[in-house]
């Protein structure tokens, strides 16, 4: 099954994967550069063994964040064997080398996606030079296929699985009051967060459930569309300064600062976070996604991925270094109370 979205082709299903030879040829080529990260090459190679003539090899080291060195290495590598589209095979740090490689050649990209993480839904490119992250916007980097196939997520670890999953669900609760939002993006966040809140509880009983992880596989795009359509706020700001000072886990911070953030912002603009309370328990936005997180097992506090509460003062400080917009005033009192509150873990009650 297809989902209709501006320049990109999607499908949905259950060995998807095995129409990639005619996906390849649809775009007009022959000589598909498959990449994955090392611990993924074999099912690059599996992909590639599938592709037989249309397959021109496999690139295994894509690495977290998109170091540049190895963007320009596969760029290389991809000329050398005369490849003519990538595939990405992978999370966002695989989808993010394809970008990276159509971004510097204009090769056109299918991605295979394996994770929750959204980036084949967005025209967004992070990469890494010197330890220094850079994030563009283009039309170039936005993958011309993407294929969801729910069979090659049941390897994704259960404590991934999660911390992806709510990573994937910030991107829409923060699109719910973006200041470009629209109607079409409010839909398609509500229809991300809906696929999470109903189909995640059964993934976790049962990792091998298809028909569940297809439901988060059509979650995590509809969650990365919207990333790719409106402008973020508080809570990736927060995540980017704690992952970016701290050395923090990219998903995991995303998993215990969305429960505070939201129940930050649910004070000032109530009606537009009220989706998040209809789709889970009732309470309020915040304590929602808190107990969602809770009964799935989630990280719930900063303090155990590593922050020590003496760095709090300075990640309020570096939290406030560079001015932006949220649909509440950010004060240093209270984003170190939120921060505070994510250090302990504690639920977030007014
Ligand atoms: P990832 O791609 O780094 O994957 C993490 C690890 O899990 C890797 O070792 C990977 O090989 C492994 N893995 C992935 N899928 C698996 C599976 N099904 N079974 C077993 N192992 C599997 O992690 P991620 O969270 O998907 O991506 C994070 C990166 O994506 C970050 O760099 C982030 O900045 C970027 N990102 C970019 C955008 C964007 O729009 N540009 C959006 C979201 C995330």
């Amino acid at each position: 099954m297809s989902t209709s979205s501006e320049n990109q082709r999607v499908l949905f299903g259950a060995g998807v994967r095995h129409s990639l030879s005619e996906e390849v040829s649809r775009l007009g080529c022959a000589r598909a550069l498959i990449l994955s990260t090392p611990p993924q090459s074999s099912s690059a190679l599996d992909i590639a063994a599938d592709l037989g003539g249309l397959s021109a090899g496999v690139f295994s080291k894509a690495a977290m964040h998109t170091p540049t060195h190895v963007s320009e290495e596969a760029v290389q590598h991809a000329r050398e064997v005369n490849a003519d589209c990538v595939v990405a095979v992978g999370g966002g740090s695989t989808t993010g080398l394809g970008k990276a490689i159509a971004l510097r050649t204009g090769l056109p990209q299918i991605v295979i996606p394996t994770t929750y993480a959204g980036s084949e839904a967005t025209p967004i490119l992070g990469q890494t030079e010197g330890g220094v992250k850079t994030t563009l916007t283009d039309k170039k980097v936005l993958p011309d296929v993407v294929l969801y196939d729910p069979e090659l997520v049941v390897t994704l670890p259960v404590g991934m699985t999660i911390t992806s999953a709510l990573n994937a669900m910030a991107h829409a609760a923060e699109a719910l009051y973006a200041r470009d939002k629209d109607a079409d993006s409010t839909n398609l966040a509500i229809g991300g967060l809906r696929s999470f809140a109903n189909a995640l509880p059964d993934v976790l009983r049962a990792p091998d459930d298809i028909a569940a992880r297809e439901e988060t596989l059509r979650g995590a795009w509809a969650c990365g569309a919207v990333l790719g359509r409106v402008g973020m706020a508080l809570h990736h700001k927060l995540c980017h300064t704690l992952g970016g000072t701290f050395d923090l886990s990219h998903a995991d911070t995303h998993a215990i600062v969305l429960p505070h953030a939201i129940h930050f912002n649910e004070q000032a603009v109530p009606e537009l976070l009220k989706p998040i309370s209809d789709l889970l328990d009732g309470s309020s936005p915040g304590l929602a996604l808190w107990r969602f997180a809770k009964d799935l097992d989630a990280p719930m506090s900063l303090k155990d991925i590593g922050l020590v509460e003496s760095d709090l003062d300075r990640a309020t400080e570096v939290a406030l270094g560079k001015p932006y917009w949220n649909p509440r005033e950010i004060t240093a009192e209270g984003i170190r109370e939120l921060l505070q509150n994510a250090w302990d873990g504690t639920a977030p009650i007014h």
